[in-house]
C-alpha cells in the first residue's frame, strides 16, 4: 500500500505525469476518487506505463512494475 498523507492519491494514479486513461502526458490532470471508482486506470499516472489491471465485483486493482499496486479499496481513504 502506498498511502502518503490524507490528501495525496498513490503515485500510478495520482502523480499527474500521464493520463491514466491514455497513456498521453496529462500535466496536472489528476483522475478524481469518483472517476476511479467507475473506470480503473490503464497507465501508471507517474510513468505511463501500461499497468496490469485486475476488475473485481467491488472494485479493481492496477499494477505498475515500477510504482506498485493501487487498489480501489484503497482510494475509498479519499473520498
Ligand atoms: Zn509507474
Amino acid at each position: 500500500m502506498m498511502v502518503t498523507d490524507s490528501t495525496e492519491l498513490p503515485a500510478p494514479v495520482g502523480a499527474g505525469v500521464y493520463n491514466v486513461y491514455t497513456g498521453a502526458q496529462a500535466g496536472s490532470a489528476v483522475p478524481t476518487a469518483a472517476q476511479l471508482g467507475l473506470e480503473p486506470p490503464r497507465f501508471c499516472a507517474a510513468c505511463g506505463r501500461r499497468m496490469i489491471v485486475q476488475v473485481r465485483p467491488d472494485g479493481w486493482w492496477a499494477k505498475c512494475s515500477r510504482h506498485g499496486l493501487v487498489d480501489s479499496t484503497d482510494l475509498d481513504l479519499y473520498r
